[in-house]
């Protein structure tokens, strides 16, 4: 029999008692679990429902905005799909499933936030080259990026709410990532948007989504509000401009084939062996220098140790319990990976570049 719950971590995920709002049951459960339990649809009910839409957003933009020129993409543009690629496991998977499985122009773009390591560059190389697509990397001014960390860091930048499933520095380089995903993408006139997110990291219901323009309107407020006051006129290369927002407005938009996000991996088999093998049979090589929860990033480890002394409980908790909950990974693997500590050379090496005592 499971050992009864000491109230401090769920028996059925990985969420602790320190999580906002969380309660558990007489059996040691969070209302989390709970929760999933009393879906409508099954999950795999759910999954499929997802992955049609998606076929049938690709069947669409293929019959009606294709040209039959060749090297065009959809919608006019000279590519299908924009991928925010970071080299890391999900993001590498997701460039070979949209290449290969779904035929797919891919432009895959880097936002290169100065701490991704140098493996992870050397994958994004690798990878690139050998599913032959074309890549740009996005690199802010390291005075501007590394005031934002400092800043994520020493206040209070961001609500509860936006703490519970991502650290605050994840949470910047994510609006920042978002905000460029988003300006290439109009600029270029690409029409999908996509995220490799994991079925843990963003819900099901956001993989095929459609944007609209108040929806902008309101993702650039929240960019502008938080960082304006801090950054000053150096944001603007990373908000769209008017005229980004004219091209909006245009006839693609109104005939609702512009603009998407996806995140496929939402809605397809998820197993991070699985993953980690097909990727590797590329040539992709797992970084020794990053923290157990990250594949790319180098400030992730220094993230996650602030987030878990101020808040309680650690950022990714929230993201392996929902892999844990859905049967993508097991509870005990959920368990190790929260548990590892952070690497102490590379927190002061983080703590120095950004001038943090
Ligand atoms: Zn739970």
């Amino acid at each position: 029999m499971e050992p009864k719950n000491d109230m401090n971590i769920c028996n059925k995920c990985v969420l602790p008692g320190t999580f906002p709002g969380i309660r558990f049951d007489a059996e040691g459960v969070c209302n989390h679990c709970r929760q999933a339990e009393k879906r409508r649809e099954t999950l795999s009910q759910q999954k499929a429902r997802y992955h049609q839409k998606f076929l049938d957003l690709l069947d669409r933009l293929k019959r009606e905005t294709r040209n039959t020129q060749p090297g065009t993409g959809f919608a006019g543009s000279s590519y299908d799909v924009l991928l925010a690629y970071s080299g890391g496991k999900d993001s590498s998977y997701t460039l070979t499933l949209l290449k290969k499985d779904f035929q797919l122009r891919v432009l895959a773009i880097t936002f290169n936030h100065g701490f991704v390591s140098k493996q992870a560059l050397e994958n994004i190389r690798i990878i690139t080259h050998v599913l032959n697509v074309d890549h740009l990397m996005v690199s802010p001014n390291p005075k501007l990026l590394n005031e934002a960390f400092r800043q994520s860091i020493d206040s209070d930048l961001y609500p509860l709410k936006a703490l519970e499933r991502a650290s605050s520095v994840c949470n910047t380089c994510m609006n920042f990532t978002k905000s460029i995903l988003l300006k290439y993408a109009i600029a270029l006139g690409i029409p999908l948007i996509a995220y490799g997110w994991s079925p843990g990291q963003a819900p099901i219901q956001s993989s095929v989504m459609r944007w609209n323009l108040s929806m902008i309107r309101q993702m650039q407020g929240v960019m502008g509000h938080t960082f304006k006051h801090l950054l000053g006129d150096d944001l603007s290369p990373y908000l769209l401009g008017e005229s980004e927002f004219e091209k909006v407005k245009d006839s693609k938009m109104q005939e609702g084939i512009f603009l998407f996000n996806i995140h496929p991996l939402a809605f397809l088999d998820y197993h991070e062996e699985k993953i980690i093998e097909e990727i590797r049979s590329l040539g992709w090589v797992d970084p020794k220098d990053t923290d157990s929860n990250s594949t790319n990033c180098l400030l992730n480890a220094f993230a996650n140790q602030t987030h878990q002394a101020r808040y309680g409980f650690h950022p990714y908790a929230s993201e392996i319990a929902g892999l844990v909950r859905e049967g993508h990974m097991s509870r005990q693997e959920g368990l190790r990976k929260l548990s590892v500590p952070p690497d102490p050379v590379i927190v002061s090496q983080v703590k120095e570049r950004l001038g943090i005592k």
